[in-house]
């Protein structure tokens, strides 16, 4: 019987360390002022020069991304 609450006990804590990793996850993201992407290994963010916010550390795509989006 006991194995049964500890199999449950496991998966109540597991659930709630998945939720609280997703929260983590969302505060953290930023996105890009200047193109809008969300900030990812592959993208990541620096200060925009003109101090206006999360920019792209890599400009040139950024610019493409912009130019891309139409915006
Ligand atoms: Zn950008």
């Amino acid at each position: 019987m006991s194995n049964e609450v500890d199999a449950k006990t496991a998966r109540e804590r597991a659930k709630a360390i998945a939720e609280q990793r997703r929260a983590e996850r969302r505060n953290r993201k930023r996105r890009c002022v200047v193109c809008g992407v969300e900030e990812s290994d592959k993208t990541p963010l620096t200060a925009h020069p003109e101090g206006i916010g999360p920019a792209c550390k890599d400009e040139v795509t950024c610019q493409a991304r912009r130019a891309a989006s139409g915006r």
